[in-house]
């Protein structure tokens, strides 16, 4: 199966690669372990001074890398520069940080002197999904090579050009040829680069099914693992938010990237006292998304990522209706050029439905209805996801006490979930294990190694 890369929001094919044979895959894996042990050597201030000169290499190039992610996955071009310049951002933030993160731990003992270092654990494979095509990678790739580790990825199929120019990236930095390199394979043999024992670590953002592979193969090889894997937050409103925000906040985080991210807010359960006038606001707001062409400054929607993706989000919501959930709004394909689906609303939505199960990746907002708080924060863990969750009150000493309730890696109180460098980021459940970003991140990598000296 060749890489192809396909404008979705044209259905135009813009480039293809053959994937690499096995031969290949020995040999890059062979002299990213090779460069790997040559960057381990260097010092933090040397790693440091190539992840800056990423940032201003990735702000230089910014627009070009946005009209890039924009033409093969289909997000709208101001999200694009967004995603770039966060990214940016990420090297900035472990540049001037990590080293502080790995120094040696003095710890009091029987020992003369004894104390924790962090040692790099070696070449690092990361398995990436295509929703953000440079932040994935760059969230991963950041505290891993600031650690002293390399980094082989495979990317999702989809956007090879992202995969490619990644690389590019790296190099044109100053990183030394290898310790970051672009596997163009399958999935397939993806295990066998888990198995190569130049290999040993993998972290994967993407599916369930994804992850249980690739945990699969970490535990069969006795590799470390970091799973980030879909969410089906939810978004749960009580009875004193203050609405005008609240729905603002509501329509960005469940329709920002054609509703594909891990961390949307996908389940919007609200209590009776504001439910009706919630979701009056709600859909009025989502009516008036402007669909359309994502290079376009105006568009607030653009295509989804790619045609099968539409097609399972499409079952799901038919599916969900024929078990008695109600189309409030959209709830189908666009009849246009391009992967479009419309801006959605899936309400009376009930534990019978798919969609209450089921992590619904495109623009579609599910309503659950709550009879009460009690019941919205025991719908809120009825779901097999721990990403994140987010509360919706004026009241923040009350909402304090339903955070250690919450089954969530995250839990933003009037806030939209959102990733930041400062703070670590990952689930429970099946949402996966580990953390990235912040301290968390960079130590998930490392061998944490006890020294003691008599
Ligand atoms: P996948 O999980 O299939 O793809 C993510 C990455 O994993 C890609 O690089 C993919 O490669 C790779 N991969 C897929 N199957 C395997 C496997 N068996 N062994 C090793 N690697 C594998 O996601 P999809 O693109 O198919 O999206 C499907 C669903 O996954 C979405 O609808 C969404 O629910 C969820 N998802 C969640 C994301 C998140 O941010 N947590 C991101 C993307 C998707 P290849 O492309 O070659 O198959």
């Amino acid at each position: 199966m060749p890489y192809v890369s396909l404008n979705p929001a044209s259905n135009q094919v813009l480039a293809s690669y053959p994937s690499w044979d096995t031969h290949r895959l020995a040999d890059t894996l062979e002299r990213a372990a090779a460069a790997q042990k040559e960057w381990a050597r260097q010092s933090f201030a040397e790693r440091a001074a190539v992840l800056r000169q990423a940032a201003i290499h990735l702000r230089l190039n910014r627009d070009r890398y946005a009209e890039l992610i924009t033409r093969e996955m289909g997000k709208l071009l101001r999200e694009a520069r967004a995603e770039v310049e966060k990214c940016a951002t990420a090297c900035e933030y472990y540049a001037q940080h990590g080293g502080l993160f790995l120094q040696d731990e003095p710890v009091e003992t029987d020992a003369g002197k004894s104390f924790v270092a962090y040692a790099p654990l070696g070449v690092v494979l990361a398995v990436m999904p295509w929703n953000f095509p440079f932040w994935q990678v760059f969230r991963a790739a950041a505290p891993a090579l600031m650690a002293g580790n390399g980094v082989v990825l495979k990317h999702a199929s989809n956007v090879p050009q992202c995969a490619l120019a990644l690389q590019d990236i790296w190099r044109e930095s100053g990183l030394p040829e290898g310790v970051f390199t672009t596997l163009l394979i399958e999935a397939g043999d993806v295990a066998d680069a888990i198995a190569s024992h130049h290999v040993q670590a993998v972290t994967l953002t993407g599916s369930e099914e994804a992850g249980r592979r690739v945990a699969a193969a970490a535990g069969q090889h006795l590799k470390k693992c970091v799973l980030e894997l879909g969410g089906s937050d939810a978004f749960i409103v009580l009875a004193d938010a203050d609405l005008d925000f609240t729905v603002e906040q509501a329509v960005a985080s469940r329709f920002l990237n054609c509703g594909q991210s891990c961390i949307a807010a996908k389940r919007f359960i609200l209590v009776p006292e504001i439910a009706e006038e919630f979701l009056a606001r709600f859909q009025a707001r989502v009516e008036a998304l402007v669909v359309g062409d994502p290079m376009a400054e105006g568009t607030q929607i653009g295509p989804m990522a790619r045609l099968d993706l539409r097609e399972t989000l499409h079952r799901q919501v038919t599916d969900s209706i024929a078990q008695g959930a109600r189309a409030r709004i959209g709830c189908h394909p666009l009849e246009r050029e391009g992967v479009y689906y419309a801006p959605s609303i899936l309400d009376e939505v009930t534990p019978r439905c798919r969609a209450y199960h089921e992590e619904l990746f495109g623009p579609v907002a599910i309503v659950i209805r709550a009879a009460s708080e009690e019941d919205a924060i025991g719908i809120a863990n009825d779901t097999r996801f721990g990403l994140g969750a987010s509360l919706w009150t004026r009241d923040l000493a009350r909402a304090e006490q339903l955070v250690p309730r919450l089954a969530a890696g995250s839990v933003f109180i009037n806030g939209m979930v959102k990733s930041d460098p400062r703070l670590p980021f990952g689930g429970v459940k099946a949402s996966g294990f580990g953390r990235e970003l912040s301290y968390h991140g960079i130590r998930e990598f490392v061998n944490v190694k006890t020294v003691w000296e008599r």
